[in-house]
């Protein structure tokens, strides 16, 4: 491990391998504004959806492999430390957050309360619990499962944040979007359990699929906008809704069928979802 591996990033190319470990790497974040590190525990690029928009190349059905803990918490220790140093150090290589995000769904980790329990350890020993915030960018289809939902609770004592996705809300879009077979029904029980456990936000990717967008679609933002109005009338706790684009080509084979929403149309769904009563973040 070494001091100078901001030099490796780029807010245009996240690459998973910048730094030469397996479960631990670092990107220079547009969104956050710093640097983001990520910790990727499907280096097999396996989910269980497979969105239009992936950007993970080869990507695979399936789940994440057994988890290395020694590694990882080995890996996590020695990269905290020197970010730690870097960030006392050095204004521009501040952390701005750690993502737990790589290539397929965090939560299909058998042990993932031990992901999160390591990370806690080695943000305690490198002095940054409380300093940084930390995000889980999850699908949210594996909420049910009791280590999961183990793993929230830790991710709430430290500073944890979940992005729940949720680009579509019925049966249709989400099989078009996400090529799975999950329920709009099964996703609010999802995000329910999520949001009652830790700070959560709903996140919807925006785009048009040969020329139109989903939620363009009067059925289909219709019932988008009926699971938040569910979600804001029965008091779920969320943080609210970010609305994004594409800012990044998707690497899968319908690539050439995608292209990104305007601003405009952003802050016009934005204006719906805020009509609701509830927060709303456009990052375009
Ligand atoms: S949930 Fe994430 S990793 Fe899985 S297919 Fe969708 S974008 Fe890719």
């Amino acid at each position: 491990m070494t001091t100078n591996w901001t030099s490796t990033l780029s807010v245009s190319s996240h690459p998973r391998d910048n730094l030469g470990l397996g479960y631990v790497y670092a990107v220079a974040s547009r969104r956050s504004g710093g640097i983001s590190v990520g910790i990727n525990v499907n280096p097999n690029k396996a989910c269980n959806y497979r969105c239009l928009y992936c950007q993970v190349e080869g990507l695979t059905r399936g789940k994440a492999p057994a988890l290395d803990l020694k590694r990882l918490k080995a890996e996590l220790k020695a990269f905290l430390v020197d970010a730690s140093r870097a960030q006392r150090s050095v204004e521009p290589c501040s952390i701005r957050d750690i993502a737990i995000s790589g290539d397929g769904e965090p939560t299909s980790l058998e042990a993932f309360d031990e992901l999160v329990l390591a990370l806690r350890e080695a943000l305690f020993e490198s002095g940054l619990l409380g300093r940084v915030n930390v995000v889980l960018i999850t699908n949210g289809t594996l909420v049910r499962r009791a280590r999961v939902q183990k793993g929230l609770a830790v991710l709430a004592t430290i500073r944890g944040e979940v992005w729940f996705k949720l680009d579509a809300a019925s049966n249709e879009g989400i099989a078009l979007i996400h090529d799975a077979r999950v329920s709009p029904w099964r996703l609010y029980e999802n995000l329910k359990v999520a949001s009652s456990l830790c700070s959560t936000w709903a996140h919807t990717l925006c785009f048009r699929l040969d020329g139109t967008a989903l939620l363009d679609v009067p059925r289909e933002r219709e019932a988008y906008l009926a699971f938040l109005g569910r979600a804001q009338k029965e008091g779920l706790p969320l943080g609210g809704v970010v609305l994004y684009t594409l800012a990044r080509p998707s690497l899968q084979p319908e690539a050439p069928r995608l292209s990104a929403v305007s601003e405009a149309w952003l802050q016009a769904l934005a204006s719906d979802v805020h009509g609701l009563g509830l927060d709303v973040r456009v990052h375009s």
